[in-house]
């Protein structure tokens, strides 16, 4: 008897006739943004308070600040390099390497802060250097991730919304501002493999044969 997400890729794979594409955003998802932003702020900005990282309860850094704060956040965040040092999530590129070897169709969906000069090249040199170059020839930068075509989309943001009604299914990856919201979602990394199976049996019906139209039976 396989595992569920061996039978889940079996599955679709059935059925559409290749495997799943996954989509994999990376702050707060495969890195440690907020951790990086925290110690930056308190670094350049030792005298304006900052939590510490972690206890959010808005996904906007900005909501309810003085301006003494957002333009301490934003001078931070404008910060050339600042996206191409950031730790790695425990676990995420471990995880990027066993989709890939599973057959999943993976790609990196990230957007950039735009008023960062370095923001889109950081991001494309921190996938080289920590996935490899498959995977940054394999990365989607943009503002809009509902436009980006895929199958399930692993990301922190509490709601993706964009100009067109995305195609893939969210797979939320826990952090405390999407806490109590419901739907699917992994914890961490050592949870990928169930939360992929459960998303991907969920989008998928009756398997069908694409040239043959035949119901394949499972179970
Ligand atoms: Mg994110």
């Amino acid at each position: 008897m396989s595992d569920p997400l061996t039978h889940a890729l079996a599955l679709h794979t059935a059925k559409e006739g290749r495997p799943p594409t996954v989509l994999v955003d990376m702050d707060e998802v495969l890195c440690h943004w907020e951790k990086h932003f925290v110690a930056s702020r308190r670094r350049r900005f030792p005298h304006i308070p900052i939590a510490d990282a972690g206890n959010r309860d808005s996904f906007d850094l900005f909501t309810g600040l003085s301006e003494e704060e957002r333009r301490a956040n934003t001078t931070v965040l404008d910060e050339p390099g600042f996206f191409a040092a950031l730790e790695p999530v425990p676990g995420g590129v471990e995880a990027v390497g066993e989709m890939v070897r599973a057959g999943i169709d993976v790609a990196v969906c990230t957007s950039p802060w735009l008023s960062n000069p370095t923001c889109a090249s950081d991001k494309l040199l921190w996938v080289q250097e920590h996935l490899g170059p498959e995977l940054a020839n394999n990365t989607v930068i943009t503002r809009d991730k509902s436009r980006v075509l895929g199958d399930v989309l692993i990301d922190d943001k509490p709601e993706v919304t964009g100009a067109v009604q995305p195609q893939w299914s969210l797979l939320r990856f826990t952090r405390h501002y999407n806490r109590l919201l419901e739907g699917p979602r992994i914890d961490d990394w050592s949870q990928w493999r169930e939360g992929l199976a459960r998303v991907l049996l969920e989008r998928g019906g009756p398997p069908r044969h694409p040239a043959s139209g035949q119901l394949t039976g499972h179970g």
